[in-house]
């Protein structure tokens, strides 16, 4: 028995929640979305566990969802039989921590509330956006399986409080006390609208008092009535899908607040048996480059939601794609064991990130607005494709853009096939120069020369490049050639004559080359005339087998 005690939101929670009330407030609505939304994944949690003990079901497998308001009392009362919570998770999932990358969250902050709102958004706003339109939040739960209950209540100012309590049923109620002025949310006609938005394609009935008019007078009768459609939206046939129903399935399987710039939906049948709805953000998480990342693509087998896996159903340069696989060809009690070794998740996993490719190619070509999006959202992640993804190399390459001498900004938007259309008529490589910014690469000496004859080079900065070349070394028979690397042989780029008048030079260079030679010693490892450069004197070059310069930078810069 725990006597009742007071707790302290941690600072960042504080701050967050602060943030939260005053940006979002004019986005009420999702507040019922997230609710709602939590409640769903922890009936998919219950089913999950039940699968291996059907006791936590405690008699009653009719999950659903209840909705309820008091007009009197003026509350929001939002109620799941789903897994509930002991006493631990609940200070662990709503208590004192803050969730990963809070921090880098408060960092990105502008300052400007209509940004911030969106940044909060991506964040995911969760349970504490109960706190948008309730001064007081009542949570009571009880963990499937456990005798005990708690109560867990706050003002979503600097602590909450959390003492024993009576609860019969299994699952989570959260009572929202409205703040002043928010009583519009007291009306049945407002809340089955904002569920029929909102949370159509949750699996589970939602179900409300159904209301009658009496006297002009709205007044709830006995009757149960299930609000939303409650069947899993990846396993309706397409045609019966509108494009909100798409989004807003995007919204609450991806934690973001806005539409996603692109969707696949997908019925595998034959050898592997399979329904993938696929998603990709308009915005990147903040936790992209994060290890311990969060989400993923949610895996269900038969309806039956399995895991969010961030690794084993999406290769790592996708690891932005969002969305639900549904299979039958996995048992039901699957591990991730059994995930890490499965061929059929092989094949999904294959047949997946075909699908996602294909996906890419359409938006490049048909919509180049969307993948200008995209690509300053995700190219340079997808630049570790080459690398990882040997099966898809070429694939991936063509969705690849750069920077280059032609336009001179820092924009990547040309791909290996335009620089290819526009290469000179004798030229046979495709040019690159790496550096440790866009604007070392861009002055480089070395690429006078190749300004001067109008050839293209494509100017690489990002910190993935070096490792991209490492696996990208031609496209359509063209070889990627540093400039920066070894004898610059322009090959038939130049004249005979040209040619003729550098054998001279370097005839009449011979003594001032030793000289050179012997006073660097042993700093560098030769000395040669270079007909690269037009206006600087002199420059740095690597061997044609060696580390190049950038790469050697960076690994100098990570202690190697
Ligand atoms: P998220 O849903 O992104 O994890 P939330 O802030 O919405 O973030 O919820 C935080 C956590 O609180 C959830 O991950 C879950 O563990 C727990 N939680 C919230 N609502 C419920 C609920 N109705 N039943 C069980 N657990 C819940
Ligand atoms: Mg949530």
């Amino acid at each position: 028995i725990h006597p009742k005690e007071s707790m302290a939101f941690q600072a960042e929670v504080k701050q967050l929640l602060q943030l939260m009330i005053h940006s979002l407030y004019s986005n009420k609505e999702i507040v019922l979305r997230e609710l709602i939304s939590n409640a769903s994944d922890a009936a998919d949690k219950l089913r999950f566990e039940a699968v291996s003990n059907g006791g936590l079901y405690e008699g009653d497998s009719e999950l659903k969802i209840r909705i309820a308001f008091d007009k009197e009392a003026r509350t929001v009362t939002i109620n799941d039989n789903g897994i509930g919570m002991s006493r631990d998770e609940v200070i662990a999932n709503i208590g004192t921590i803050a969730k990963s990358g809070t921090k880098e969250f408060f960092n990105a902050l502008s300052g400007d509330q209509a940004k911030d709102a969106n940044l909060i958004g991506q964040f995911g706003v969760g349970f504490y956006s109960a706190f948008i339109i309730a001064d007081k939040v009542t949570l009571t739960t009880r963990r499937a399986g456990a005798t005990t209950a708690v109560r867990w209540e706050s003002a979503g100012e600097g602590d909450f409080t959390l003492e024993d309590a009576d609860k019969t049923t299994r699952g989570t109620e959260i009572v929202l006390h409205l703040r002043e002025g928010e009583d519009e949310f007291l009306s049945d006609w407002k809340l089955k609208t904002i569920i029929r938005k909102y949370s159509d394609h949750i699996t589970l009935p939602i179900v409300m008092k159904k209301s009658e008019w009496k006297d002009g007078a709205e007044v709830a009768t006995d009757e149960d009535e299930t609000v939303n459609k409650a069947s899993a939206l990846w396993a309706r046939s397409k045609n019966d899908i509108t494009e909100e129903e798409y989004q807003e399935f995007y919204k609450h399987v991806s934690h973001d607040f806005e539409n996603p710039l692109a969707y696949t939906h997908s019925r595998v049948e034959g050898k592997q048996e399979y329904i993938s709805l696929l998603y990709i953000p308009g915005k990147a998480p903040f936790d992209l480059y994060d290890r311990d990342r969060r989400h993923g693509i949610k895996l269900y087998v038969k309806r039956v939601f399995i895991m969010e896996d961030a690794e084993k159903l999406m290769p790592q340069y996708l690891r932005f794609v969002r969305g639900v696989i549904d299979t039958s060809d996995l048992p039901l009690n699957v591990s991730r064991e059994i995930l890490q070794s499965s061929r059929d998740v092989d094949a999904i996993k294959a047949g997946s990130t075909k699908k996602i490719l294909g996906v890419l190619e359409d938006m490049a070509e048909n919509k180049p607005e969307d993948y200008k999006k995209f690509y300053a959202e995700f190219g340079r992640v997808l630049k570790e494709g080459p690398g990882e993804d040997f099966a898809n190399k070429d694939k991936i390459a063509g969705l690849l853009r750069f920077a280059s001498t032609k336009a001179d900004t820092d924009v990547q938007e040309v791909s290996l096939k335009d620089y290819i259309a526009r290469m000179q008529p004798e030229q046979d490589v495709i040019y690159y120069i790496t550096a440790e910014s866009f604007a070392a690469a861009q002055h480089s000496p070395h690429l006078e020369i190749f300004r001067k004859k109008g050839i293209e080079v494509l100017l690489m900065s990002d910190r993935v490049d070096e490792w991209l070349l490492g696996s990208l070394t031609e496209f359509e028979g063209k070889k990627l050639q540093s400039i920066a690397k070894g004898d610059l042989d322009l090959g038939k780029l130049e004249s005979d004559t040209e040619k003729e008048i550098q054998k001279k030079i370097e005839e009449e260079a011979k003594t001032l080359v030793e000289k050179i030679k012997n006073s660097l010693g042993d700093q560098v490892k030769d000395v040669r005339v270079t007909h690269r450069l037009t206006d600087s004197p002199a420059c740095l070059v690597s061997d044609a087998n060696d580390l190049s310069g950038n790469l050697a930078r960076m690994l100098k810069a990570a202690g190697q």
